[in-house]
C-alpha cells in the first residue's frame, strides 16, 4: 500500500522539521519504495538548467538532456517538464527505474543508500511527497531546488575547466589552437579543443537565446516554489540575467528563499558594485531568506593566479573580506583540489581562520555575555554584539569545501610524488585538525568546522593510499605524469609563464614526469 508522510514516525529535529539522520534516510526509502522502487523526488523538484546551451537534467546526476525548441515554444514549463523528464517521471511511478538514474541503482544494487534517498528527505523536497505521490506525473511539475547557468561567458580560463563553461577558453583554442598532449606517441591525449565548432557551444550575451526567453515566460510563477535558487557560470557577475534575478526579488521577496551565487570575484569594477549595491539590500532586508556567494581559488597567492589565468589574488583577497564585513552573506570557498593544490594549502587555511575569527559571529553564548557585562569578548575585531546584529541569516558566514578535481585526471592529486604528500599535504591536514572548533560556547565558529575536516580527511587519505601503487612501472602513474609534464609546458608556452618559477617546490616532482614523459616516447609503457 502507498505510503503517505504522515503514516512515518519521523525523528524531528530542534526546527521542528523532519530531521536529516540515518534512521530518516531508511524511512525515506521506506516512504519511496511503497510507490515504487525507482520513485525518487528529485526528479520532481530538482533541475540544473544550462540555459546557454539549452540543456537540463533532474536531478543534475543524469546526463544533461537537450530541451526541445519546439516544447518551450508552445509551452515555457517544458523547461522543468521535457517529454524526456514526463517519461522518466511515468517510470518512477509505475514500479520502473529510468536508465538515467543509473548513477543511484547502481549504489543500491551494492545494497548502499543512494542519492534518491538523501535527496528526497531534503525539506525542499520530502514536504512535496503526497501532492507528487497523488499527481498525474504527465502534468508540469515546478522546481523548488533550480540551479542554473545562463551562458559560459566567463573572464578567466582556470586550467582544469575548457570552452563548454568559459568563452576564455574558446578565445584561447581559437588564438593558440587545441591543447594536445603526448602528441606523436601512441598516447596522445586532446586536453581540450576536440570540439569541431567552438562557436556553436553556448549563445553569446548579447545574442538573443530562445531558452533564456521561455526561462523568464515562466519564471512569474516559477520563483514562487522555489526554496533554493543557484546561479552559476561562466561567470554570473559577466551575465544580465544574475542582476535581473536580484532586481526581481527586491521587487518580488520571497522569504522562503535561499539564493545562490558562484563567482570568481574578477570581474570589472563597475559590475562589482553593481552586484554589492544588490547583495546589500538583499542581504539587509526580508527580502529572501539567505544570501549565499561560493567562490574559487585552489591555492594561495601567485600559485592560484597560475591555476585560474585571469585571477588578481589581492584583489580576490580585498573583494572576499568586503563581503565577510557585510555580515550577512554567507562565502564559502569552493577548493577544487588538485595537484597543484598541495604546496600552499595551508596559507589558504591560515587566512582563513583569520577570516573567521574576525568576523564571524557568536550568536549563542559571547554576545549575551557582553550584553551582561559590557566587556567586548571578540578578538579581533568587532564585537560579538556588533556581529550578531549585522548577521542575521546565517549562524556561521564563512566556510570551505573542498571537492577533489579527478578530471582532467592529469591533475589529479594522487599522481603527487610521495615528497609532496608528506612535507605538505599531511602538515595541512594536521593543521586543519589542530584548528576545529572544540568548545562550541566559547569561540563558536572561530575555527574549521568537524564536517570540513571530516571531507579533507577523505581527501588525504585517498591520496595517501593512492600513493601506495606509485611503483616502478606502474602505467597510470607513468601516463598522467607525463601528460602533466606535457601540460604545465603547453601552459607555459601560451601564457609567457614558467611553472618552475611558480612552483620551484615542485622541481624534483616536475623532473619525475619529464623522466616519464621520455619513457612514453621511448615505448617504455
Ligand atoms: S534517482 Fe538518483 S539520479 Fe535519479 S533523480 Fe533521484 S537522486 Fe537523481
Ligand atoms: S571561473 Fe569558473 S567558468 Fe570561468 S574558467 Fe574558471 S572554472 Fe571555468
Amino acid at each position: 500500500m502507498k505510503k503517505k508522510l504522515a503514516d512515518i514516525q519521523w525523528d524531528i529535529g530542534y526546527d521542528k522539521k523532519v530531521a536529516r539522520t540515518g534512521p530518516n534516510v531508511d524511512r525515506t526509502k521506506e516512504l519511496l519504495d511503497s510507490t515504487g522502487c525507482g520513485f525518487c523526488l528529485a526528479k520532481f523538484t530538482q533541475v540544473t538548467m544550462h540555459l546557454g546551451t539549452g540543456m537540463t537534467h533532474a536531478c543534475h546526476h543524469p546526463v544533461p538532456h537537450k530541451i526541445p525548441l519546439d516544447e518551450i515554444e508552445k509551452n515555457p514549463a517544458a523547461l522543468f517538464n521535457t517529454s524526456h523528464l514526463k517519461e522518466a517521471r511515468r517510470q518512477m511511478v509505475t514500479g520502473e527505474r529510468p536508465s538515467e538514474c543509473d548513477y543511484c541503482w547502481r549504489i543500491e544494487d551494492n545494497n548502499s543508500p543512494s542519492d534518491r534517498f538523501y535527496k528526497s528527505l531534503e525539506p525542499w523536497a520530502l514536504e512535496k511527497h503526497d501532492e507528487i505521490q497523488a499527481a498525474d506525473p504527465n502534468q508540469d511539475f515546478f522546481p523548488s531546488y533550480l540551479e542554473v547557468d545562463f551562458s559560459n561567458v566567463c573572464n578567466f580560463k582556470c586550467v582544469y575547466c575548457g570552452p563548454e563553461f568559459s568563452s576564455k577558453w574558446v578565445e584561447e583554442l581559437k588564438q593558440n589552437g587545441p591543447v594536445k598532449l603526448l602528441e606523436n606517441t601512441d598516447h596522445v591525449l586532446w586536453a581540450q579543443g576536440w570540439q569541431k565548432d567552438l562557436d556553436s557551444l553556448s549563445y553569446r550575451n548579447n545574442e538573443f537565446n530562445p531558452y533564456i526567453d521561455a526561462f523568464w515566460k515562466w519564471w512569474p510563477e516559477a520563483y514562487k516554489h522555489l526554496h533554493v535558487y543557484r546561479i552559476t557560470g561562466g561567470e554570473p557577475l559577466l551575465s544580465k540575467e544574475t542582476y535581473r534575478s536580484m532586481d526581481w526579488f527586491i521587487e518580488n521577496p520571497n522569504p522562503n528563499l535561499e539564493f545562490s551565487i558562484n563567482t570568481n570575484m574578477g570581474v570589472p569594477d563597475k559590475l562589482w558594485d553593481r552586484f554589492i549595491e544588490r547583495a546589500t539590500v538583499l542581504s539587509s532586508g526580508n527580502y529572501i531568506k539567505k544570501l549565499t556567494i561560493f567562490t574559487s581559488v585552489d591555492a594561495w597567492g601567485e600559485r592560484a593566479e597560475y591555476l585560474r589565468p585571469g585571477l588578481d589574488f589581492e584583489k580576490f583577497r580585498q573583494r572576499y573580506e568586503q563581503i565577510m564585513a557585510m555580515g550577512n552573506i554567507r562565502i564559502t570557498t569552493m577548493v577544487t583540489f588538485n595537484i597543484l593544490s598541495i604546496s600552499s594549502i595551508q596559507k589558504l587555511f591560515e587566512w582563513q581562520l583569520e577570516l573567521r575569527k574576525k568576523y564571524n559571529p557568536n550568536p549563542v553564548v559571547a554576545g549575551l555575555w557582553e550584553k551582561e557585562t559590557g566587556f567586548n569578548f571578540a578578538y579581533p575585531g568587532e564585537s560579538y554584539t556588533d556581529r550578531d546584529k549585522k548577521t542575521k541569516s546565517h549562524p556561521s558566514i564563512n566556510g570551505i569545501d573542498l571537492p577533489y578535481l579527478r578530471s582532467p585526471s592529469f591533475l589529479d592529486a594522487q599522481w603527487a610524488s610521495k615528497d609532496l604528500i608528506q612535507e605538505y599535504l599531511l602538515p595541512s591536514i594536521n593543521y586543519m585538525a589542530d584548528h576545529t572548533t572544540q568548545t562550541k560556547t566559547w569561540k563558536m565558529h572561530h575555527a574549521f568546522e568537524e564536517f570540513e575536516l571530516e571531507k579533507f580527511k577523505r581527501v588525504c587519505l585517498n591520496i595517501a593510499y593512492n600513493s601506495r601503487n606509485d611503483l616502478e612501472g606502474n602505467r597510470d602513474f607513468t601516463l598522467n605524469r607525463a601528460r602533466f609534464y606535457d601540460f604545465v609546458n603547453d601552459l607555459d608556452r601560451r601564457y609567457g609563464t614558467n611553472f618552475l618559477e611558480v612552483y620551484p617546490e615542485y622541481t624534483e616532482f616536475y623532473n619525475i614526469c619529464k623522466e616519464m614523459k621520455q619513457k612514453v616516447v621511448n615505448k617504455d609503457v
